[in-house]
């Protein structure tokens, strides 16, 4: 495992967004990005801070032709007292550990890994946007490097770290979005790669995405793949419901990912004396608590938004309000305790937050 990190610092270093009104998601970069590359025989070398640029990948590399890909995505924020710090990265070191055990991608030392994180956000900290609602989303990625079209475990790997100034999600207030429960595609199965944080789960995804949003919902709710029966996630995020008076939240199955924000949100809800349960919750017992009015809530959970109000399901051809289409009163307490503990306007008792700088 190397232990130093060689910094190369860019000699033209790019303009800052002035107006973060503007910064929308993952459109524009920093000045540099974190590079390192392994090998079975000499393990993870040449750990590097470059300026940013483009990557030259062998054509015949396994990344392109097999998918052998996993990724993270957290932030760095700048709190109310000029702190720069980010929320929980060691369970997103743990998480990418699993997933590249999964795809059997190399394992990360997980202090070095910290280590590395926290060079790259000191070094891109003025990048940090200033504005409420604003943080520097960090994506780190892996993927298998192997120079050639045999299909096996990977000999060969790269890890990378960029990051991108990001812009507040709620911009124009939280608003409730439609949702199209999926009955065709899944996203995963249990036994294969749904808990594992990979490019490829996005891929099969797709699809069913494009679908629900040419017909003018915002996201898909994907149900199991083997009983098309158990709801699992909404889109890209987790979801929770508060069903007659409990909050309920798929167990994690195999084929759900881990969520951070959904652990977060289980672990606050239970603190604060909620009742919550992780089971499997079926699509008829969801159906039956929107007809007789006990579906009080319903919310997805993820970083980049860290709740999304659910306002509208549809389900083979039927359409149920939830919350007469506005934001619920646990969806909104946690939004607000947990964007308080990150930008540091709520006193984070739960130990979360690991400053920077
Ligand atoms: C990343 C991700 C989530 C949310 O995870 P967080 O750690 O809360 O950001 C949920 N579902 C899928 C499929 C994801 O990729």
């Amino acid at each position: 495992m190397c232990e130093e990190i060689k910094i190369t610092l860019t000699s033209s270093p790019k303009e800052k967004p002035v107006d973060e009104t503007k910064l929308g998601f993952g459109k524009i970069f920093t000045d540099h990005m974190f590079m390192m590359d392994y090998s079975a025989d000499k393990g993870w070398f040449d750990a590097r801070i470059v300026p940013f640029a483009p990557i030259p990948v062998h054509p015949a590399s396994t990344v392109f032709h097999y998918g052998t890909e996993i990724f993270e995505g957290l932030k760095a924020y700048r709190t109310v007292n000029g702190e720069i710090r980010m929320f929980r990265p060691m369970e997103n070191i743990r998480r990418m550990n699993n997933s590249a055990e999964r795809l059997c991608l190399p394992q990360l030392d997980e202090d070095f890994a910290l280590k590395i994180l926290d060079t790259i956000v000191e070094l891109e900290k003025d990048w940090v946007p200033h504005s409420d609602g604003t943080s520097l989303y960090l994506r780190p990625f892996m993927y298998g490097n192997d120079p050639h079209l045999g299909v096996h475990a990977v000999h060969n790997a790269t890890f990378v770290v960029i990051c991108s100034p990001v812009g507040a999600y709620y911009a124009e207030g939280i608003n409730p979005v439609k949702i199209a429960i999926e009955s065709e595609d899944v996203r995963a199965v249990k036994g294969g790669t749904g808990y594992a944080k990979c490019g490829g789960n996005y891929a099969a995804s797709l699809r069913a995405g494009e679908k629900a949003e040419k017909k003018g919902f915002t996201q898909v709710l994907w149900l199991d793949g083997v009983h098309r029966k158990y709801i699992e996630e909404v889109g890209s995020m987790n979801v929770m419901f508060k069903i007659d008076g409990e909050i309920v939240t798929p167990e994690l199955t195999g084929s759900v990912l881990p969520g951070i924000t959904r652990k977060s949100c289980v672990e606050l809800l239970k603190s604060k004396g909620y009742k919550v349960s992780e089971r499997l919750i079926s699509i008829d017992e969801l159906e039956e608590a929107a007809k007789s009015g006990k579906l009080e809530e319903a919310w997805g959970t993820g970083t980049a938004a860290v709740v999304s109000p659910i306002g509208w399901l549809s389900y083979k051809g039927q359409e149920f309000t939830v919350n007469n289409g506005v934001i619920g009163a646990v969806t909104q307490e946690l939004y607000d305790t947990l964007t308080g503990i990150q930008w540091g306007k709520t006193e984070d008792t739960l130990g979360w937050c690991h400053k920077v700088c």
